[in-house]
């Protein structure tokens, strides 16, 4: 798993053009059963990969922290929100809340999530690939499909499976 992440940024930038177009084409007209597809190729891929061996989102990104995140994981640590915000969080320049430094600070040596049970509704989610109307997160995803592993096969896949005209 290593060495593929090592190799991803440029295995993400060779396939950039073609994946540019394929989604320029997905967005034009996505086939009617795409969210049903999306499903079974982010579920097929999530069998084979195990983020416990990865966690690359966790040490190179972090997530969007919403005011519900907040106030969940601040309870969690029985702190007062604000006193959260600042021990932990900074706004960005888009005036969301994200971590004030990467690798997350939640993240532990063995790549378990400290607070996995009230992590942000954003790292619960990632890499997103399973959400419907996929074809409207297709730029977010091909920021992500340089960090993702999993992102990068789905999206690899998914050309090879959902042809489009
Ligand atoms: S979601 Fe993707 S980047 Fe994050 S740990 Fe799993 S495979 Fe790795
Ligand atoms: S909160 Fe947990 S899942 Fe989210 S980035 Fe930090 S370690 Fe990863």
């Amino acid at each position: 798993m290593d060495e593929f992440i090592e190799q991803l940024p440029n295995l993400a930038k060779d396939k950039h053009k073609e994946t540019a177009a394929y989604f320029k084409k997905l967005k034009r007209k996505p086939p009617k059963d795409l969210d049903y597809q999306m499903q079974e190729l982010h579920e097929e891929e999530f069998e084979r990969t195990d983020c416990l061996t990865c966690a690359n989102c966790c040490k190179t990104t972090g997530p969007l922290f919403t005011d519900r995140d907040v106030s969940r994981i601040a309870k969690h640590f029985r702190m007062k929100d604000a006193q959260f915000i600042e021990t932990y969080l900074r706004v960005d320049e888009d005036n969301d809340y994200v971590l004030q430094e990467v690798p997350c600070t939640f993240l532990g040596a063995d790549n378990y999530c400290m607070i996995y049970d009230v992590r942000p509704k954003a790292c619960a989610e990632f890499p997103h690939t399973d959400r419907k109307k996929f074809q409207q997160i297709t730029n977010l995803t091909l920021k992500n499909v340089a960090i993702c592993p999993a992102a990068y096969n789905i999206v690899e896949q998914m050309k090879e499976r959902i042809k489009l005209k």
